[in-house]
């Protein structure tokens, strides 16, 4: 986006008097223009991508009321009820009302009291909407998940296909069709269907820059290492956690609970009840964690979804795609975090080959799965790989996956292929992995007496890797087509055409080497913030917002969105005017809430802040006067980890010099110095660690202060 300021029109004005942004973001701008000025619209933008306001604001810009189609009937209520908070009146109809209030809203429409409508497509289509629109003004039709009209996609809606005829209806109106979900084919059709010949399209791609991708694969205990993630990275946030069986379903999220978290199951075996419950809870209540089959998600936008957790391998990388993309909405950072292993790949391929389908179904199917399976194993940027795959381009590699943020190391494989591929072929291409680790690895267990495999010439050249490698191995064989899994459910291993070249030494293989641990990134703290000040101050607004939103039953989000809140942290407005200029504060939000939160804004300004001050500033005044953090912790009855925070922060601050705080020698120093570096996640755990627990973390703290004063 230019940096000109943006002249007002009255879509600007809208934008900023209404919904209390600032500036519209690439692309919405013209699209807004576009119809404003009665044109046509088809919009592509990720999720997340701004693509309400798209036809919102010109809802309130053109004359009459905007009829917005939507499948999401259950989604409705909650929009609706968005556009309430800033003021705006809508209404929706679908089956969900009693007949007297859609005879209510009818009314409504009737006398010109609404600006938007949303409508279920089954509903608009009935003769008597249809005639109550003709008897007024509209000014836009907005159709959203457009996607739905395909019949390749997998969302298609039989009822969508006959909005064609709103262009013969209402030839005058403008519409707008709006997906996050469209490749070639699919515009194509949505083009044709809807009969948007003339329409202007924006592609605004299909990135989502705040999502970080993190792939890995089961090094055994993937439940544990999920629990270390949520735990360390998200604690207290939103997320959903997908596996492939309702029975993995219940496990998980019954462990989880056990384990502290509000973790709640949802899957289609659970009755209707229990899962609207479920469903409601992760909605309204915050840090709410979904555990749930692939059958939850479609229609759930909740914009605070902080992180998507796999703890299985989809199959493909549309359903990956979708899956993840249920996170960060709201642009701010989230996380996706997928676990997979050996098991996963066997039992797609199982499920895929032995289906009854058709051979031209399940070679897409199987090319599908392969591409995903790529994915896993890419060495390069997650992203670019992804995007390529929708036929998008990334330019540079994105920095915001783990293969970006921690290159994984690769190494030649070609040998232990070798060894792996010519003892399935030497047992005859029909044992499992584990029988042929067993015979690579030279076990005396009966079975492999029995078919005298101990006699073969690959029995026991296998030692130099331990089990665990093997497995790894033979996954990244079968990932990269090398061995196909029998059909019959055994998991027997075949050899295929592809993996001749390398029995006979013309290819080499390099493969990602395995790691040890979980997938991780860059760390994010548990808040989004640094100083503890901060952190409390968050706190506080969360609760104010929660307490607002209780009041009316509804979501937090929808008195104001994290982002907002965490605008007020930085920017900390004193008045309602300061507090107008934050993003995210329209007109009608500023009046029915400004001032409870200006009063937290105040309590906050007038006690923690200057009370955090003083303390910091009387414990550099003993430390500087030649007392150890030690007696100064003695002396005013603090922790002495409290003490290194006070400590920390005045280095950064570059109030006190590092040798001022700590005693350490040139060589101490230089060795911790070395250690932090080496790093860039900012953690302190894993220098700890690497010496040996011999330095305090009060200590390792403020020499990680001084670097970053250094700058
Ligand atoms: P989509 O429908 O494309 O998934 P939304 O319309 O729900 O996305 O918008 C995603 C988020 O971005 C919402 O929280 C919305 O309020 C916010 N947003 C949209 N446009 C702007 C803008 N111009 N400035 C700031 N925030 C915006
Ligand atoms: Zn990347």
């Amino acid at each position: 986006m230019n940096n000109l300021p943006q002249i007002e029109t009255p879509a600007l004005q809208t934008l900023r008097n209404v919904f209390g942004y600032e500036q519209f973001r690439p692309m919405q701008d013209e699209v807004v223009d576009q119809i404003i000025a009665g044109g046509d619209a088809l919009v592509l933008m990720p999720t997340g991508g701004g693509k309400s306001l798209c036809f919102q604001i010109p809802a309130l810009v053109r004359d009459g009321i905007a009829v917005v189609v939507s499948p999401l009937i259950a989604l409705m209520q909650d929009q609706v009820a968005a556009l309430h908070q800033n003021g705006i009146r809508a209404a929706y109809l679908n089956s969900s009302l009693t007949s007297q209030q859609a005879a209510a809203v009818e009314q409504q429409v009737r006398s010109g009291e609404l600006d938007l409508l949303y409508v279920a497509p089954e509903r608009l289509m009935m003769a008597r909407t249809l005639a109550l629109l003709e008897q007024c003004t509209v000014s836009l039709f907005a159709i959203d998940e457009a996607h739905c009209v395909s019949q390749w996609g997998h969302d298609f809606r039989p009822e969508y296909i006959q909005l064609s005829i709103l262009h013969e209806r209402f030839p005058k109106i403008p519409r707008i069709a709006l997906t996050a979900t469209a490749d070639e084919t699919t515009r194509k059709e949505i083009i044709e269907r809807l009969a948007l010949h003339d329409a202007r399209v924006f592609n605004n791609g299909f990135d989502r820059p705040n999502i970080q991708y993190r792939i890995s694969e089961n090094s055994g205990n993937a439940r544990e290492q999920l629990y270390r993630f949520i735990r360390n990275e998200h604690d207290g946030e939103a997320g959903i956690v997908y596996c492939l069986s309702r029975k993995r379903v219940d496990d998980t999220a019954a462990w989880l609970s056990r384990k502290g978290l509000r973790a709640l199951p949802y899957h289609a075996g659970l009755s209707n009840e229990v899962r609207q419950q479920h469903q409601e809870r992760f909605l309204r209540e915050e840090g709410v964690i979904i555990v749930a089959t692939i059958a939850f998600g479609m229609g759930i936008d909740k914009p605070d979804v902080r992180f998507v957790a796999h703890l299985n391998l989809p199959k493909s990388i549309e359903a990956y795609y979708q899956e993840t993309g249920r996170a960060g909405r709201d642009g701010q950072p989230a996380n996706t975090w997928m676990s997979y292993g050996l098991q996963d790949v066997i039992t797609l391929r199982q499920m895929q080959e032995g289906s009854d389908a058709n051979e031209t179904f399940k070679r897409t199917e199987r090319h599908k799965l392969d591409a995903m399976l790529g994915l896993c194993e890419l060495t390069s940027c997650r992203r670019q790989a992804l995007l390529r795959y929708f036929g998008d381009t990334l330019d540079e590699p994105c920095g915001n996956c783990d293969n970006c943020l921690s290159p994984p190391k690769t190494w030649d494989a070609t040998v232990a292929a070798q060894k792996a591929l010519s003892c399935v072929h030497r047992t005859g291409q029909r044992f499992g992995v584990n029988y042929l680790i067993d015979v690579l690895r030279g076990s005396d267990a009966d079975r492999i007496k029995q078919f005298s495999h101990d006699k073969l010439s690959t029995y026991g050249i296998g030692k130099e890797h331990t089990s665990v490698e093997w497995r790894t191995l033979y996954r990244q064989l079968i990932s990269h087509g090398l061995l196909t899994v029998d059909i019959d459910g055994h998991g027997g291993l075949r050899l295929t055409d592809e993996s001749r070249p390398v029995l006979r030494g013309e290819t080499q293989l390099h493969l990602r080497k395995m790691i040890k641990k979980g997938p991780s990134g860059r760390q994010r703290s548990k808040t989004p913030f640094g100083k503890a000040t901060d952190t409390a101050f968050w706190n506080a607004l969360r609760d104010k917002r929660k307490q607002l939103a209780a009041e009316q039953g509804i979501a937090a989000y929808m008195i104001f969105h994290d982002a907002t809140l965490m605008e007020m942290v930085d920017r900390r407005p004193q008045t309602l005017e300061q507090l107008s200029r934050i993003s995210g504060v329209g007109d009608r939000k500023l009046e029915a809430y400004g001032d409870a939160f200006l009063a937290v804004i105040a309590e906050y300004e007038g006690e923690a802040r200057d009370e955090i001050n003083d303390t910091t500033a009387e414990t550099i005044n003993l430390v500087c006067n030649g007392m150890k953090p030690l007696e100064v912790a003695h002396k005013r009855d603090l922790t002495l980890n409290t003490v290194y925070n006070h400590l920390a922060s005045a280095i950064a601050q570059s109030e006190i010099e590092l040798k001022d705080a700590v005693d350490l020698d040139e060589k101490s120093l230089k060795a911790i110095r070395f250690e932090i570096e080496q790093r860039d996640d900012g953690k302190l755990k894993p220098v700890f660690e690497a010496l040996g627990g011999e330095f305090d973390y009060g200590v390792l703290r403020c020499v990680k202060s001084d670097i970053e004063a250094r700058g």
